[in-house]
């Protein structure tokens, strides 16, 4: 895994110097929509710290910013109104999974009904 880089994407948007259409924010976490979404609803948590990948937040997060990430990632997809029919969360690991941006992230993906095999992401969402 590359170490962290403090002016990957995600750390450029935390800091305000590059714009994002915001859908949650608190002290841990911020969540916004995918440029390039791929379901009708594709929004990205981000928690606020620098980690690289899952396997960096949790080993070496604070407790309370690992709780903190994780009700927010639960909050933005309940005010998204996805509880109900349901929704996916991915967090790519590694270059192997695909990651791209190495800054540690969820994927929600809601919206549309989604095949079960999790080895698929789903297909892009064109939009009207
Ligand atoms: P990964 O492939 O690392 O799991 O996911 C990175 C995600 O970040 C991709 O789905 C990609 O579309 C999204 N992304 C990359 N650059 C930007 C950006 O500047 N703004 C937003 N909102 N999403 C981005």
């Amino acid at each position: 895994m590359p170490s962290y880089d403090r002016n990957n994407v995600f750390a450029r948007i935390l800091r305000g110097e590059l714009p994002c259409r915001k859908v949650y924010e608190d002290e841990f976490a911020l969540a916004f929509h995918d440029i390039r979404p791929l379901a009708p609803v594709h929004v990205l948590v981000v928690p606020k710290g620098d980690y690289v990948s899952n396997a960096d937040f949790a080993a070496s997060a604070p407790a309370e910013q690992v709780a903190g990430f994780w009700r927010a990632v639960g909050r933005v997809a309940h005010e998204l109104g996805l509880d109900s029919p349901g929704y996916r969360l991915v967090a790519n690991h590694g270059p192997m999974s695909g990651q791209s941006v190495f800054h540690f992230h969820v994927h929600i993906f809601g919206g549309k009904a989604m095949p079960h095999d999790m080895t698929r992401l789903p297909e892009a969402h064109a939009k009207a």
